[in-house]
């Protein structure tokens, strides 16, 4: 049975794309480079502790800022690895997932009418939950090949109406890590307009390449950012939907107040496995991010000696490639039918820009998955290179 188009606002929003890719890749049989979650679970420790959790009865509702091991260890880790001081009590707050975290930010913070910068290609559920806030959303087009923006265009995209920057770096789906240099041009607009940042930085453990830069940690930022992460791609955990927002009070008690209406409280069992995994630092965040470095170049390698043009990302678990390069000219086409010409599933990127021009044939390949598996889908995507 197919599911009835929405209506009204979100009638743009119907299928998310990764849906229909894995549905199509479960229909096919074929082999999913689309949706980004891992096929191995993540460290065996951080399951024993939800396990433990479970059996020793944290299995009610949490108080709904977040268990207080979690939000002690989110405030710990931002310590750590920035510099930057959170109160647990107030300047935390967990999320399901930073899905809900993205939502209740825009629905806290934003107004009907107001704007909210964003960059293109964008994460599918920004210009979703900005149009849930009745917000409106203003592009900046990032471009390849290093998928930098115009400083001018950024400034264009302000108006008298911008109320927030929505930010994502690293960034999904070009694996971009905003420079320093980028993030002060973004810093200097936000304070000369009054502006507040939320930034999602779930993939801030997956860097290949340079450093990731949380924008909170620079200058006169921290006060008007909220930070955005989740547990679900440090870990390999997606399925847990454990996210966390951190910022000033003020701010931080306006996403709370949307978050207690969507889900109240996230799952308390998984609250406190995410707690122990953070604790634990870069012991267990390092192998994964060594072992996704390996399969980044193998994938990208085996894609490079096909004959597609790729855009090796600098981090997180997704490589962008320009199917021009083998004649085709449309990645929604070109997506659609790869399970029926090679049993493989890919994302088409041209579904995460506004204006679809840009990237008409762009395809994303995520590569967080077994080399066993990424080998069997290079050898079967051999039919493209003839
Ligand atoms: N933001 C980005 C950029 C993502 O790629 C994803 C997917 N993990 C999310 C947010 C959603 O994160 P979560 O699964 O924690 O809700
Ligand atoms: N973040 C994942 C991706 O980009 C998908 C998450 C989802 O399906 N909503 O592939």
């Amino acid at each position: 049975m197919s599911t009835p188009a929405p209506s009204g606002r979100l009638a743009p929003f119907s299928t998310t794309i990764f849906a229909e890719m894995t549905a199509l890749a479960v229909a096919t049989g074929s082999l999913n480079l689309g949706q980004g979650f891992p096929d191995t679970d993540g460290p065996a420790e951080v399951a024993e502790a939800a396990i433990a959790a479970i059996r020793a009865g944290e299995n009610q509702y949490p108080p709904g800022p977040g268990v207080p091991s979690l939000r002690a260890a989110v405030t710990e880790h931002q310590r750590r690895c920035y510099g930057l001081d959170y109160d647990p009590d107030g300047e935390v707050l967990v999320t399901t997932g930073a899905t809900e975290g993205i939502a209740a930010a825009l629905l806290g913070l934003c107004e009907p009418g107001d704007e909210v910068v964003m960059f293109e290609p964008f994460y599918d559920s920004y210009p979703a939950c900005v149009a849930m806030a009745g917000a409106v959303a203003k592009m900046v087009t990032l471009r390849a090949p290093d998928w930098s923006f115009d400083p001018e265009e950024l400034a264009a995209a302000v108006s008298a109406r911008t109320r927030l920057v929505l930010l994502n770096s690293p960034h999904n789906p070009t694996g971009k890590v905003f420079s320093p240099e980028e993030l002060h041009a973004v810093a200097q607009i936000c304070v000369e307009h009054d502006l507040v940042v939320v930034t999602d930085e779930v993939y801030e453990h997956l860097v290949y390449d340079g450093i990731h830069v949380p924008i909170a940690s620079l200058g006169q930022m921290r006060d008007r950012t909220v930070s955005l992460s989740s547990a679900g791609k440090t870990f390999s955990f997606t399925g847990w939907k454990i996210g966390w927002a951190c910022g000033p009070s003020q701010l931080v008690a306006r996403v709370r107040a949307a978050k207690q209406f969507l889900t109240f409280a996230t799952g308390t069992p998984f609250q406190h496995a995410v707690a122990a995994a953070l604790d634990a630092g870069d012991r267990l965040i390092a192998p994964l991010r060594a072992s996704l470095h390996e399969r980044r170049d193998l994938l990208c390698d085996g894609l490079e000696a096909l004959g597609l043009t790729v855009h090796r990302p600098s981090a997180t678990y997704f490589a962008t490639t320009d199917i021009a390069s083998i004649g085709e000219d449309d990645a929604l086409t070109f997506c659609r039918e790869l399970p029926e010409r090679c049993g493989v599933v890919a994302v088409p990127s041209s579904v995460f820009y506004r204006d679809p021009a840009p990237g008409r044939t762009l395809v994303r390949w995520a590569f967080c998955k077994r080399p066993e598996v990424l080998r069997d889908a290079l050898g079967r995507l051999e039919v493209l290179a003839r």
